[in-house]
């Protein structure tokens, strides 16, 4: 049986590029593992060489649990890495390579996990579906956002969800945070179009949408949004305090997220909404002022707060500027508390007795939102524990992405725990 480094390295040496060629090899390889363990699984294609794998095993109850993970990465240039990105080699106990962390590496600790459990003939605790999805990288249109619209049938009876984004460790002293995912800030990406009055460059301004659009993405840029303390948020910054033994002053917390550092970042981006431009398209020629100018946003607010993020984007955009939405994504939220978080917390401090796992909220968004319309609760949870010199986010999409492989066997062990 192939160890779970072996398996992580396997799928580091499939090209899964997001925009690529697909992730057909890769998901052709898990099939095979599956399906020489037993586990009879289902292959679809969204899109030639789209491909997704998904799994179920029969267990105790019911009741399912999803396990879901992506088959796609992120670009990698080989000139910026030490090793080549591709090449999933293990160097001093670390398999290096795009996707080692996000999220190669977890659907190697999934795939042995169950290979584990199969092999020494234990059944799950309740039914287990697993999905190892195309197109997580991009907006999910050719892997979890397909399967929940064209095959919504495999998820059947699946109440609730893990994956990636959480159950890593953030040293902090003598312990070990562990934050786990109950929620993604949601996406509001914005198309905004200034229109004004097409005339020659040499005259006095009239009104030009070059103008009234530079002026709205700068007041959208130096906007200070207002701390918005979700409970799930309030919940991370109470157990923080008391894991560190200092209290966080709620007054000022800005300045307490630069003060805790790794552990700060858990809440730095997850405090308030926030907008940034990120594109501006106008004019195509010098003498010429245009009729119309362009940008794009990428907005984000906090679960319960569309509302108030969009009307304050009206109000910073003013009247002459119309938005249209590229993407409007919910911002899903989990249980917490809830007995499955305990559940989740109690595998993790039975492998790590320094484990303190706590609540936090994504920055940013994963499959879970896709997974969230059809009613599956999403955590998190990707257990892995990092040696004090590895930065899990700053290798997200970061060159020399790379995973130790005791932190592999680790993540292994908590999840079988978790399952049976
Ligand atoms: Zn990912």
């Amino acid at each position: 049986m192939k160890s779970v480094g072996e398996i992580c390295s396997d799928l580091i040496r499939f090209d899964t590029t997001n925009p690529g060629s697909g992730e057909r090899p890769a998901a052709e390889y898990v099939a095979t593992l599956l399906a020489d363990a037993g586990i009879q699984p289902v292959v679809f294609e969204s899109a030639p060489k789209r491909t997704t794998v998904v799994a179920r095993i029969e267990g105790d109850s019911p009741e399912a649990l999803l396990i879901h993970g992506h088959l796609d990465v992120v670009p990698a240039d080989p000139a910026e890495w030490r090793l080549h990105p591709f090449s999933g080699e293990i160097v001093d106990g670390d398999v290096y390579g795009r996707g080692a962390v996000d999220m190669k590496g977890s659907c190697a600790m999934t795939i042995a996990t169950v290979l584990g459990m199969k092999a020494r003939g234990e059944k799950p605790r309740r039914d287990l579906v697993l999905a190892f999805l195309a197109d997580e990288e991009a907006t999910g249109e050719y892997g979890a956002g397909y399967a929940v619209t064209e095959r919504r049938e495999l998820f059947d009876g699946v109440t609730e969800a893990i994956s990636e984004s959480g159950g890593y460790s953030v040293p902090s002293g003598e312990d070990r945070v562990y934050p786990i995912a109950v929620g993604e800030r949601g996406t509001a990406w914005m198309k905004l179009t200034a229109h004004g009055v097409a005339g020659h460059g040499s005259r006095p301004p009239i009104d030009n949408p070059v103008a009234t659009l530079v002026h709205a993405m700068s007041r959208i840029a130096g906007h200070t949004w207002p701390v918005r303390l979700t409970p799930s948020v309030a919940a991370l910054i109470e157990e923080l305090s008391r894991i560190t033994g200092q209290p966080i002053d709620l007054e000022r917390l800005d300045a307490e997220a630069e003060r805790l550092g790794k552990l700060g970042s858990l809440f730095k981006a997850q405090m308030r909404n926030s907008a940034n431009p990120t594109m501006l398209n106008a004019g195509y020629k010098v003498n010429v002022v245009p009729s119309s100018a362009e940008a794009h946003v990428d907005g984000r607010y906090l679960p319960g707060l569309q509302e108030e993020f969009l009307a304050t984007i009206d109000e910073l955009l003013g009247p002459k500027i119309t938005r249209e939405f590229v993407s409007l994504e919910e911002a899903p939220s989990a249980p917490y508390p809830s007995s499955f978080f305990d559940e989740l917390a109690a595998s993790l401090v039975a492998e790590d007795p320094l484990a303190r796992p706590v609540p936090y909220v994504m920055s940013g968004g994963t499959d879970a939102k896709s997974f969230d319309r059809i009613g599956i609760k999403g955590y998190g949870f990707a257990p892995l524990m990092l040696r004090p010199d590895l930065d899990y986010f700053g290798m997200f999409h970061g060159k020399d992405e790379r995973v130790p492989v005791a932190g592999l066997e680790f993540g292994t062990r908590v999840l079988t725990r978790l399952l049976t």
